[in-house]
């Protein structure tokens, strides 16, 4: 067990007592904190839906379901990224087409995507790395041109800004997830559907719902619910909603100490770079960041091996992340690749990930810096 480990998952003291208030009372999905939470990101995001799924994983099936992906159709996305983002669209029967990223975000490289539509395209799904924004204008622009959906994997990018408006609140639809591994979780599992554009408001309800129009019923807008539609049971209990209820009520204090973690990492680290010897992450002006994820770009694949190792023997947990999905066994039979792939695989293989998590001391990071610099001493 690591002295420091790479993540731990958020927990900011009240979940328990709205998790006591949930057990008193409805269970099930769709319950009071359920309605709580959706309540409040619709307010915040100004969406016309915000849906709780049982994780990001199935808010992007849902998505897939609302657009009416077919086989044959192509959505395009980058390489480097979760297998979600790819498998729901694949599960539909989508070919996959894969972008290269930029270098400085990791973000798909937004001016390669016009290439990669064909006749065939039907929707592009940006992925807010480290909840540092994708270039959403030309994203957007390209969509509208085209005639195609923008699907928002914003699974990191929650409470993270582009120009202003909230990530998840651009595109026609959008997933965060609530994972453990994320800024804000729902007590291990859990993810949310943005619906930004209303035609697809109804549908989502349905499709969450087995495919019945109960939720309609509830709001006495029907005199009976039957099967309406298709559709499967996407809907998180509320000891879930009760869990990610109470951090709703902290959301900033969570970003704030986020941030700070990241604010340190970056100081303390910049002799390192400025050496030559690391690359730190850059933000873009236009992006405002949530503090997700802190990662350093080392010399090469060997060298991340080598520091992975040393910080591990240190007692640190450091990570790599995506291993690119256009050259996975899966990728080859489901997806191809749009243009060259001149920095997904070369840029992911320098790319370590340090521990950041709500809470973690100033001492721990200290720790985590002088290990950095004694690697490279
Ligand atoms: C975490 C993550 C997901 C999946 O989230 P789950 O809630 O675990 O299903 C999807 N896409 C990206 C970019 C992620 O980081």
């Amino acid at each position: 067990m690591d002295t420091i480990p790479f993540n731990r998952p958020p927990q900011v003291g009240n979940e328990v007592f709205y998790i006591r208030r949930a057990l008193k009372g409805h269970l099930a999905g769709d319950g009071p904190h359920s309605k709580l939470c959706e309540n409040w990101f619709e307010e915040r995001l100004r969406c016309y839906r915000a849906l709780l799924t049982p994780s990001c994983t199935h808010a992007l099936e849902l998505a897939a379901l609302l657009i009416d992906v077919r086989p044959g159709d192509e959505v395009i996305m980058p390489s480097y990224t979760f297998v979600s983002t790819a498998n729901a669209f694949a599960l539909r029967g989508a070919t996959i087409v894969f972008v290269d990223v930029r270098a400085d975000t990791m973000n798909i490289d937004e001016g390669l995507i016009e290439a990669a539509v064909t006749e065939a395209t039907v929707a592009i799904v940006p992925v807010h790395y480290a909840g540092v924004s994708c270039e959403m204008d030309a994203v957007m622009s390209i969509a509208d041109r085209y005639g195609l959906f923008v699907i928002e994997d914003a699974a990191q990018g929650m409470m993270s800004r582009y120009k202003g408006r909230f990530l998840g609140s651009i595109a026609h639809l959008a997933a965060y997830s609530f994972h453990e591994t994320k800024n804000y979780t729902s007590g291990g599992e859990g993810g949310l559907l943005i619906v930004n554009d209303e035609q697809f408001s109804q549908r989502a309800e349905i499709f969450r719902e087995k495919g019945t129009n109960r939720s309609q019923f509830f709001r006495g807008a029907v005199d009976k619910y039957s099967w309406v539609d298709i559709g499967s049971s996407y809907l998180p209990s509320e000891l879930q909603a009760a869990y990610l209820w109470g951090q709703l009520q902290y959301v900033e204090k969570i970003k704030t100490d986020r941030l700070r973690a990241w604010q340190f990492y970056s100081e303390q680290l910049q002799p390192l770079a400025a050496a030559g010897k690391i690359e730190l992450p850059k933000i873009p002006a236009v992006c405002e960041h949530n503090g997700h994820m802190f990662y350093v770009k080392v010399e090469n694949l060997d060298e991340r091996s080598r520091l992975i190792a040393y910080l591990k023997n240190e007692g640190i947990g450091a990570a790599f992340h995506y291993v690119p999905l256009h050259s996975s066994s899966a990728g080859l039979r489901f997806g191809r690749l749009s243009g060259e792939d001149v920095h997904t695989t070369s840029e992911s293989e320098r790319l370590v990930r340090l521990p950041l998590w709500f809470g973690i001391s100033f001492s721990d990071l200290r720790k985590v810096t002088d290990a950095v610099f004694k690697f490279y001493q």
